[in-house]
């Protein structure tokens, strides 16, 4: 069986090892390579990326690669945005970033549906904030700029979908506590800059659960502010697993239960804080 992923710049990305892992469990050979092309390289490429076995797709190219495969999947459609691809006698495309993280929030016994408070208004933001409307949640976007062309548009799509639903975006510095969830879609706390949070430890303190989609380091200083106080929080790890086991569900019909998702996730853990 052959996969790789797809992106630029790749770096030092933790999917060849996931992946491995997770075949391996079922007694699979998996071999997983780092594609990292240009933009002009994936005209001449994309031949030899569909005749693998299955890959993945990162930034910058996950809506870049809808040209060169034959349709979308209802998830990847939601977000004109693919992750993972199924080659065959038709190439689809799918998102299993969504059903990663969703399954992550569900598994942890945390809901979407109540109040909830996103920080940041990126890619993950978007998706996370569509994704809790339509599981019925409120959403208050905290961000740095107010008045950001991007939270305009993950209002408009919100919107869009759920015409409904209730979504406010408010400045970061100015959030105070008591939200049933907390989603961090921002990269504060991501390694190398550890020592920061994107919330003061009351606004952690007074939520009912913490998402954080970070992944390096294994806990945040939020995923620590939680702890503390005693609120269930979930890692970016977590999603990461998820997404790949997700994946590995389309290519194959490969099934993870429970125990071996979660070992999985501490090996993913352990493997990264030796890098
Ligand atoms: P992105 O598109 O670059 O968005 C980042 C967001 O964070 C932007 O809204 C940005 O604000 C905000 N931000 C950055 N620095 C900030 C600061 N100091 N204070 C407040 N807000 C700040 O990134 P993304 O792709 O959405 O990813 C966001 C995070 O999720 C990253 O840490 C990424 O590693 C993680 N992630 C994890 C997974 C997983 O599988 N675990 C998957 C996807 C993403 P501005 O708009 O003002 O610049």
């Amino acid at each position: 069986m052959k996969y790789g992923l797809l992106g630029h710049p790749l770096g030092h990305s933790m999917s060849p090892f996931i992946h491995r892992e997770l075949t391996k469990l079922k007694g699979a050979v998996c071999e997983y390579s780092l594609y990292d092309f240009t933009i002009d390289d994936l005209a001449t490429k994309s031949v030899m990326l569909l005749s693998l076995d299955g890959f993945n797709v990162t930034i910058p190219y996950k809506k870049e690669i809808i040209g060169h495969i034959d349709r979308l999947d209802e998830t990847a459609a939601r977000y004109n945005s693919v992750n993972v691809v199924k080659t065959g006698r038709e190439n689809v495309g799918y998102n299993t970033d969504v059903t990663g993280f969703v399954k992550s929030v569900e598994n942890a016994g945390m809901s979407l549906g109540g109040k909830t408070l996103l920080l940041g208004c990126g890619g993950a933001a978007s998706m996370m904030a569509v994704e809790t409307a339509l599981a019925g949640g409120s959403v208050t976007m905290a961000v740095r700029d107010v008045n950001s062309p991007k939270a305009a548009e993950i209002v408009a799509a919100v919107k869009k979908l759920c015409p409904d639903a209730f979504i406010e975006t408010v400045p970061i510095d100015m959030v105070q506590g008591g939200f049933d969830i907390m989603l961090n879609a921002t990269p504060v706390g991501m390694y190398p800059n550890v020592g920061v949070s994107p919330v003061a430890e009351s606004v952690a303190a007074a939520c009912g659960g913490v998402f954080d989609a970070i992944y390096n380091p294994r806990e945040t200083l939020l995923a620590r502010y939680a702890k503390k106080h005693g609120v269930p929080c979930v890692t970016g790890m977590e999603m990461l697993v998820r997404q790949a086991a997700e994946a590995q569900t389309i290519w194959h019909g490969l099934t993870f239960d429970e125990d071996e998702i979660k070992t999985v996730i501490d090996m993913a853990n352990s493997e990264m804080e030796k890098r």
